[in-house]
């Protein structure tokens, strides 16, 4: 499962995450809701330890990301190398896309499990065939981003995440770059992901998307989980005024 264990983050004198405790089950699919500033996208980047926490710390199957127990008990820091090791087995889907602008779809789907040594270039280009027709691609994999629309592009952004196999992919507000008519065949793709047994962590504002997809919806404000639960009690019953603030605005 990933947990994280009473984990809190501070910018300068700002207290963005505080004391997050949180268990997700494998395959389980977690949809994150809150105002802007909340601190959703600080808890997807400490999850792969893009961010540090300052107390706490995240696991993966029991192990401690980024980070190591030392003598004593206390948390030292990993190497580079280790993290970005780490990192391989977590996708992270962004909300512009970030492809590489040089490379063909199938290159950009391709280039993960041969950087790290996985695959070997024909072996990883076959598996890039593979999901880019999973993600409605097939067609595609000569084109290069600028030729692909916004919606392409994240499908291909998806696949290249799956690429290396992850037992986790977070998603950060995946469709809020996307024009409006783009943003259904990107959450198609999702929702074909979710209980295909990897975990998701999915910020999203798509409260109809998330009622239909999450296991588990999370409420987070001021840096703190305010309620959890399934879609049938946080966005039909919520139990906190300060859901039912935020809800009123977004739905
Ligand atoms: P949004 O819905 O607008 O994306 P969010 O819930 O994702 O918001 P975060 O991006 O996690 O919020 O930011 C939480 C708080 O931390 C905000 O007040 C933000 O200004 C602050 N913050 C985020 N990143 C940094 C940083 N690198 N340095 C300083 N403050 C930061
Ligand atoms: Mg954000």
């Amino acid at each position: 499962s990933l947990e994280l264990h009473d984990v809190h983050k501070w910018y300068g004198a700002h207290r963005v995450l505080d004391g997050i405790d949180l268990t997700i089950r494998p395959g389980e699919v977690t949809v994150i809701i809150g105002p802007s500033g909340s601190g959703k996208s600080t808890l997807l980047r400490v999850v792969n330890h893009l961010e540090k926490p300052e107390i706490g710390y995240v696991s993966v199957g029991g192990e401690p990301i980024g980070v190591r127990r030392g003598s004593g008990g206390r948390l030292k820091e990993l190497s580079e190398r280790a993290i970005l090791a780490q990192r391989g087995r977590i996708g992270f889907v962004f909300q512009n896309f970030n492809l590489f602008p040089h490379l063909t779809v199938l290159d950009n789907v391709a280039a993960a499990p041969v950087a790290t040594g996985r695959l070997t270039k024909p072996e990883a280009r076959e598996l890039a065939r593979e999901l880019l027709g999973r993600v409605g691609l097939g067609d595609k994999a000569g084109a290069y981003p600028r030729q692909l629309s916004g919606g392409q592009q994240q499908r291909v952004a998806i696949a290249r995440a799956l690429a290396l196999r992850p037992g986790v992919i977070l998603f950060d507000e995946p469709t809020s770059a996307l024009d409006p008519e783009l943003v259904g065949e990107v959450l198609a793709v999702i929702k074909d992901l979710a209980g295909s047994g990897t975990t998701l962590v999915i910020v999203t504002h798509e409260i109809g998307f998330a009622r239909e997809v999450a296991d588990r919806i999370v409420f987070l404000d001021g840096g703190r989980i305010v309620e959890q639960g399934p879609p049938s009690e946080v966005l039909d019953k919520p139990r906190h005024a300060r859901t039912r603030d935020f809800l009123a605005k977004v739905l």
